[in-house]
Parts: C-alpha cells; sequence; structure tokens
C-alpha cells in the first residue's frame, strides 16, 4: 500500500524532479514497533547507545510550570525553493541557507523540517495530531530545534504544498514554489525550553529543544494523508530525571 501510494505520487508529477537517494547505509535498521522499534533502538547499534543509556532523552512531557518571561528566542526565517525528501521514517523539507535562529544569544541555522504523527511531546499527559520540527544547526554542531504542534482545523498551504505528490521512501523531490516554514507557526511565540535529545537514533543529547505552546492547525485530510504513509512515527515520552522544563511567555 505504501508502495502503490508513493509511486501514484511520483506518476503524478512529470515536471518534478525525482531523485531516488540511497538510505543512509552506516545506521543500523531502526523502526517504531517490534524488534528495531524505540524499546531496542539502545541495543541495535553500538552509536545507538544514548537511547538506551542516556538520562537527558526526549521527547519529555512539557508539564505547565511557573512562567518566565520574556523568552529570548529570534527566528530569522525566510521562504525557499521546495524539496520535499521522504527519509523512511518522516516527510522532511530540506532548508536552503538563509534561515536562522537566536535561542538565548546563540545562532543555529536551520537545516531542515520534519513531521511526526501523532505528536512526540505530550502537555500535561494530553496529545496533539501531530508535531513539526525545525531542525537548526550551531557551528558547534548541537541542534537547536523549534517543535510545533499540529492539531485539526482548517487546511494548512505549507501542509498542502509538502504533501502535494510525496516521493517515494529514499526519494526526494524539488517543487517548482517556494516554502515559508514560518507559515507553520503558531502565531504567539509562548514556549517550552529545555535541553534534550534527538528523537531518533542515534539519541544524540545534543538538542537545545523550543516547543511552542498554541497548536497550528491542519486539516483532518492532512492528518490522515500523512498517517497513510506513516501511522505512528513518534517516540515514547522519556523520563525527565529532573530536567527543568521552562516556560517563556
Ligand atoms: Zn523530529
Amino acid at each position: 500500500m505504501l508502495k502503490a501510494l508513493a509511486a501514484s505520487g511520483l506518476m503524478g508529477c512529470p515536471a518534478c524532479a525525482v531523485v531516488a537517494s540511497a538510505a543512509s547505509g552506516t545506521d543500523a535498521d531502526w523502526s517504531y514497533e517490534g524488534d528495531t522499534g524505540p524499546g531496542r533502538w539502545g541495543r541495535l547499534d553500538p552509536s545507538f547507545a544514548a537511547c538506551g543509556t542516556g538520562r537527558r532523552q526526549s521527547p519529555v512531557d512539557l508539564a505547565p510550570g511557573t512562567a518566565v518571561a520574556p523568552g529570548r528566542l529570534d527566528l530569522s526565517w525566510r521562504a525557499f525553493p521546495l524539496e520535499v525528501e521522504n527519509t523512511g521514517h518522516t516527510i522532511q523539507a530540506n532548508a536552503a541557507p538563509g534561515s536562522s535562529m537566536v535561542l538565548e544569544g546563540r545562532r543555529f541555522e536551520l537545516a531542515q523540517f520534519h513531521f511526526h504523527h501523532p505528536a512526540e511531546h505530550t502537555v500535561g499527559g494530553s496529545r496533539h495530531a501531530m508535531e513539526v520540527h525545525f531542525v537548526h544547526r550551531a557551528a558547534e554542531g548541537d541542534l537547536g530545534v523549534v517543535g510545533a504542534f499540529l492539531s485539526e482545523g482548517t487546511a494548512n498551504p505549507v501542509v498542502a504544498a509538502l504533501w502535494e505528490d510525496l516521493p517515494a521512501p529514499g526519494g526526494r523531490r524539488a517543487g517548482a514554489g517556494l516554502v515559508d516554514p514560518a507559515g507553520l507557526l503558531p502565531a504567539r511565540r509562548a514556549y517550552f525550553h529545555y535541553e534534550g535529545s534527538l528523537t531518533t537514533p542515534p539519541c544524540s543529547e545534543i538538542v537545545s529543544w523550543v516547543v511552542m505552546m498554541d497548536p497550528v492547525a491542519v486539516s483532518r485530510g492532512q492528518i490522515d494523508a500523512f498517517a497513510r504513509i506513516y501511522p505512528s512515527n513518534a517516540r515514547p515520552v522519556q523520563p525527565l530525571n529532573g530536567r527543568p522544563v521552562r516556560r517563556f511567555l
């Protein structure tokens, strides 16, 4: 079914450049269920050890706490040419250089954004339909990831542009238009902030997390379209182990 959907997507996009890129051959196979699922990631490959033994793992439950104001987050994003990749684990939009974020005085460059269904972070135990992660890289190599929850409502134009003619797993598609990542952010920039990890192997503990409090609307059809390809690509929440979760309004 996955292959059929992907194939129809390719055939429906004659004007798009489709580049089949080989899946990364360096990592062990991992998934979201069974023998290669999240509970076993740490044992699949020595380089994945942090998934099992790390003490600062993500995602986490973001319990409402004391508000700290104001936040020190400055997003300088701009629209870039659409390039959609189906990584085999998610749908991802690769960013062109030029979009950045300054968080607590440190500068990070936007590399890509991608999606999870259902959301990975929970808030007081409740979970949104989806979550988008904007992955930024600092010159030193560590990451600043901005997460935004997606919940059912009106259709989102950025998602519409991405979902159109999705490539097959391992494939990449360059579209004709521009994509504006800011179209996937809520109007109010209130957020949670904590120190954590990648939510996929190798689960490296190098991520400064910003998770927006207000969800962004996407349509039921947009959620369902993603879920048909990736029914569940969310890692279970991990223990905080005493880490503070700060709330900025
Ligand atoms: Zn993610």
